[in-house]
């Protein structure tokens, strides 16, 4: 295995190391038991929940969040969802002109952004299998080329990307990998956040969106060693996450036991889910999912999407993707909406 040798800070956007953050008065002086009388912010002297800005660093809660993950708060950054981590990603690594590696099919986020930041969006295609050519993607690289994105399980098609392939890509792209784990814990693989003090290049993406069952509050993260976290620190806004999301996220995972009995809940729906899907007349493929989600074939996409419609269940058609010819990408729901799912493809006639 060959260490990586990139000095990643290379690899930064013009401006942004030596960029002084705004120091916010929540910088100066963080508002804990009321330890200080708060004259500096020009905040509401009545008390509610809210009258404080929040912590801009999300102490206590990455503090959590750390520990439930045998990581250190120092390798975590907060956001509004992956999505603001996503969009700082690009600011910190990204000009005009750069260009990013995308694997299509995949997570439509990544190339917005890049239209957004004016970079360069070089979109190559995994294979028949949702499998990234590794060679191929080594001599697309160029010296403009700051960031390759994997989804690990990917969106839409729910597999895992093949560990040693990214093993590679780890030790031979010179460019920041962000692995996007937003399904990681539906899957029965282990996170490659274990995996950062081998490749300094390597950011890892989870959010509280799916499996966390949070995705109304907005909370996403990278985990990235310090220095990385520390440049998306110092660009993001003050107060990205704000005092409800972090009370909300703090309360629920101190239940983590029933976080994980969700999930375990979950997985055993889409194994259920994925058995009586097989067995319709037009379904061709159920593609093997680690994630909350399946890939299904049918002979027919559109009808059978517009179908579901009329009976009041939405699914997604993801047939103008590569290798998604005629493929829906259904949720796994509660068993009593999967139940309502099955009974009504079975009055699906094509
Ligand atoms: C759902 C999803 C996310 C989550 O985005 P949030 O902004 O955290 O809700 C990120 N990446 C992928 C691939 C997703 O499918």
């Amino acid at each position: 295995m060959i260490k990586n040798r990139k000095d990643i800070s290379a690899l930064v956007a013009s401006g942004i190391l030596e960029l002084e953050p705004y120091q916010s008065a929540r910088d100066e002086f963080a508002v804990d038991e009321g330890s200080y009388t708060f004259l500096d912010a020009n905040e509401h002297p009545i008390p509610t929940l809210v009258n404080r800005y929040p912590d801009p660093y999300q102490t206590a809660l990455r503090k959590q969040i750390a520990h439930l993950k045998g990581l250190s708060p120092d390798q975590l950054l907060l956001g509004n969802g992956s999505d603001e981590v996503l969009d700082l990603l690009f600011r910190v690594f990204c000009e005009p002109g750069d260009a990013i590696i995308t694997l299509a099919p995949t997570y439509g986020m990544y190339g917005v952004l890049a239209q957004q930041h004016r970079v360069r969006n070089i979109e190559l295609t995994l294979s028949a299998d949702f499998q990234p050519d590794v060679d191929e993607i080594l001599q697309t690289v160029d010296r403009n080329t700051k960031m390759l994105f994997v989804c690990s399980p990917n969106n839409p098609s729910g597999n895992l990307i093949d560990a040693d392939r990214i093993k590679a890509l780890l030790s031979h792209f010179n460019g920041m990998v962000v692995i996007d784990e937003a399904y990681i814990d539906f899957s029965n693989s282990e996170s490659w956040a274990r995996q950062l003090d081998t490749y300094p290049n390597l950011v890892v993406l989870q959010t509280f969106s799916k499996a966390y069952g949070m995705a109304g509050i907005r909370l996403g993260m990278a985990i990235a060693n310090p220095k990385v976290i520390l440049w998306l620190t110092k660009i993001k806004l003050p107060y990205n996450v704000n005092t409800l999301t972090q009370e909300f996220a703090k309360k629920q995972l101190k239940n983590i036991g029933e976080i994980n009995t969700a999930i375990v809940t979950l997985k055993n729906e889409r194994a259920q889910l994925a058995k009586a899907l097989a067995s319709i007349s037009y379904v061709t493929k159920v593609f093997p999912s680690e994630a909350n989600f399946l890939l299904v074939r049918v002979t027919d996409a559109s009808a059978v999407y517009n179908a579901l419609i009329t009976m009041g269940i939405v699914v997604r058609n993801r047939s103008s993707l590569p290798h998604c010819e005629e493929c829906l990408r259904i949720t796994v729901g509660t068993s009593e909406e999967n139940e309502q799912l099955i009974s009504a493809l079975k009055q699906v006639t094509l």
